[in-house]
């Protein structure tokens, strides 16, 4: 694509940023949309075109994008104590109160707060934390990092190590010892005549045997997300978790839930852990934890691992790990208003309200024969788009339909995302029903045009 104005706003993002998680090919037809500002859940472009993001930005900004309460949150705090480390024992009074506050709407009585600038830096400090645990405990060969393909933990090196996905070997990565195990997908990974409890035991004795053949004691954490999120929306087979945290128990190995897109409402319970009936050894936060409106992330931990943590701590008198804004004061001002906005304020009460509108909405649209499976929870759902019906094939990957699918939004000012042969939606928590009903009308148009052209 060739832009008429070499001083438009495209043409200078492309001579000089380089982008990220982005198919290029995409860009060079349909060029770079450049985004100016935003209005309850909608953004607009610098042609001033609007769209509705039923994306919710990148899954975090639930309070839309002009939420009055967290930029007063914000000015105020910037006003006050615009920055300051939470290191050599000092910490910001907002830092105090955040931790308080997340402790006290945690499933936990008691437990300890460490914060970083963001999901992956989370995950990444808590397999810090489990490996100093090991090698305080005289169990320094337990290392391994069990997860799950299609589990998405972020892209620093433990956290890309712990993602299941194939394109982190453009890094050569996983690192040794980040083992996968299988995706736990019914629909796609369920055998012929299996049940979907049957499914649940598989999963679970497979578990048992990689422990077993790995050695219990060379295993340092198993991280989950409650529904796999960036992996498709991928809700856990009935009894899953159940499952997997009782033969964990039986090793004493550590159950972390990365609840970086589920905490916070996006299931309709405050912890995707809630939804699902099971209490992690410890939570990973972020993305809706500020709503969108600061780069930050948490570790959660429970009482035991925050005791077993803080004695090896004692031990030798400083836990050399912190960001130089971790507990950043105009972050954690700004959690502790979004908090109050998704808990207090009626937000997710919106999401248990409007989830069974939307799951209504879009099985009428997966009605579609080229729809193979509708599967979510609250306010994230995925539609998976199939060729053939019957045998559940996909189509074939040239016919980029999940790329086309969005773009075609796009053109009718809905984004919403692809990912692999999924359309993903995950709108804002403060979606009118008005605002439902647009976002599932653009869908259904878009998915009928391009299924007319594909199928
Ligand atoms: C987004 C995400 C992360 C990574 O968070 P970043 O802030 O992008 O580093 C980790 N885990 C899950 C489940 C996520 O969705």
């Amino acid at each position: 694509m060739t832009h008429p104005h070499p001083n438009s706003w495209e043409a200078r993002a492309e001579a000089f940023s380089l982008y990220g998680f982005t198919d290029l090919p995409t860009v060079a037809e349909r060029g770079t949309v450049v985004l100016t500002h935003g209005q309850g859940p909608y953004v607009f472009d610098t042609n001033g075109k609007r769209y509705l993001d039923a994306n919710s930005g990148l899954w975090n900004m639930v309070a839309g994008f002009d939420h009055p309460g967290l930029t007063e949150a914000a000015k105020a705090q910037y006003d006050r104590f615009p920055g300051y480390h939470a290191f050599f024992g000092r910490m910001s009074d907002q830092t105090v109160a955040l931790s308080e506050k997340l402790i006290e709407v945690s499933p936990y009585d008691r437990g300890r707060v460490f914060y970083t600038n963001s999901g992956s830096e989370a995950n990444d400090t808590m397999v810090k934390m489990l490996w100093f645990l090991g090698q305080s405990e005289g169990r320094a060969e337990a290392r391994k990092i069990l997860t799950r393909w299609n589990g998405y933990h972020g892209v620093t090196v433990a956290a890309a190590s712990m993602t299941g996905k194939p394109y982190n070997s453009v890094f050569g990565l996983p690192l040794e010892g980040f083992l996968h195990l299988t995706c736990p997908h019914y629909w796609r990974e369920g055998q012929d005549g299996e049940s979907e409890t049957e499914f649940t035991a598989r999963l679970a004795s497979e578990l048992d045997e990689v422990i077993i053949h790995e050695g219990p004691e060379t295993i340092a954490g198993f991280f989950a997300e409650p529904v796999m999120g960036a992996g498709g929306v991928i809700p856990p087979p009935e009894g899953y978790f159940q499952a997997i945290q009782a033969v964990l128990r039986r090793y004493g190995i550590p159950l972390i839930a990365d609840e970086v897109i589920c905490g916070f409402g996006r299931t309709g319970a405050v912890w995707g852990a809630e939804t699902y009936g099971f209490t992690p050894d410890a939570i990973i936060s972020s993305k809706n934890l500020t709503a969108g409106y600061f780069p930050m992330g948490a570790v959660i931990l429970g009482p035991a691992l925050g005791d077993q943590i803080q004695n090896a701590i004692d031990a030798i008198d400083e836990f050399p790990h912190g960001f130089t804004a971790s507990g950043h004061p105009v972050g954690c001002a700004i959690a502790l208003k979004a908090i109050d906005v998704i808990l207090n304020e009626g937000l997710i009460d919106r999401v248990r309200a409007g989830a069974p509108r939307m799951e209504a909405g879009l099985a009428e649209i997966a009605k579609h024969p080229n729809i193979g499976e509708l599967r979510g929870i609250g306010y994230m759902w995925a539609l998976e788009a199939i060729a053939d019906p019957g045998s559940k094939t996909p189509f074939e990957a040239h016919l980029s339909v999940s790329e086309r699918i969005a773009n075609t939004c796009t053109d009718l000012g809905l984004i919403c995302r692809p990912l692999g042969q999924s359309v993903v939606l995950c709108p804002p928590f403060i979606l009118s029903d008005a605002e439902m009903d647009e976002m599932l009308e653009k869908l259904d148009r878009a998915l009928g045009q391009v299924f007319r052209e594909v199928a």
